[in-house]
């Protein structure tokens, strides 16, 4: 069961939802299945791979790598 995650998008807090069975973002309201979740975070990671590889060597990576994208996100 996810308590919460980040959303790929735009980076904001994403609940679980029992009802729809499905992720929403409460910012942006984004809502894909976990599944589809899963596989968005994956090509992002893929899309990415160099950067974060180095970024998970010097930090812890769930916490720390989704503030880095969170920050990169907005220089887009
Ligand atoms: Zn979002």
């Amino acid at each position: 069961m996810i308590a919460f995650t980040r959303c790929p998008e735009c980076a904001g807090v994403m609940e679980w939802n029992s009802k729809l069975k499905m992720v929403v973002c409460l910012s942006c309201g984004l809502t894909v299945t976990r599944t589809e979740l899963d596989r968005m975070w994956k090509e992002i990671r893929e899309t990415n791979f160099e950067e974060i590889d180095d970024y998970d060597k010097k930090k812890d990576r769930k916490k720390d790598w989704l503030d880095w994208y969170q920050s990169s996100g907005k220089n887009k």
